[in-house]
Parts: C-alpha cells; sequence; structure tokens
C-alpha cells in the first residue's frame, strides 16, 4: 500500500541543471547529476522557490559563474 503519486512530506522536489527539467525524488534521489534541492511540498511551490533562486535559467551554463560553481558543490 504505497501513495507514489500523492505528494506527502517525504517527497522533495529539486531542479536538475543537467536534465533541465524539475526532478521529483520520492525517496532516494535517483538522479547523479547536477541538482539542487528545492523547498516546498508541491511542484508549483518548488517551481516558486527554483525561479526565486535561480531565475530562467533552465541548464548550468545558464547560471553566473560563482552560482555554477554553488550548483556544483564548489567551495
Ligand atoms: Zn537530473
Amino acid at each position: 500500500m504505497t501513495n507514489a503519486d500523492s505528494p506527502t512530506a517525504g517527497d522533495t522536489f529539486a531542479w536538475c541543471f543537467s536534465h533541465g527539467r524539475l526532478h521529483r525524488f520520492t525517496n532516494r534521489p535517483w538522479c547523479t547529476a547536477t541538482w539542487v534541492p528545492l523547498t516546498g511540498t508541491t511542484e508549483d511551490d518548488a517551481l516558486a522557490d527554483k525561479a526565486a533562486r535561480f531565475g530562467d535559467a533552465v541548464f548550468i551554463d545558464h547560471l553566473p559563474l560563482e552560482q555554477q560553481a554553488a550548483v556544483c558543490g564548489v567551495d
């Protein structure tokens, strides 16, 4: 008995700058590319957070260099 399609507290959203789209992780993250976790428990909230932090950037090379470094985990 699972609710894989229902938003639950266990679901997290992330923006993937490698695939250029929103990811939704129900359990463990299945994407091993370059993504950042987003706040929000719904897709709309997650997209709003993404827009607030990264604007219209879709892929990694749309970001300013310092944000690219942060997203890639480089300090
Ligand atoms: Zn991805």
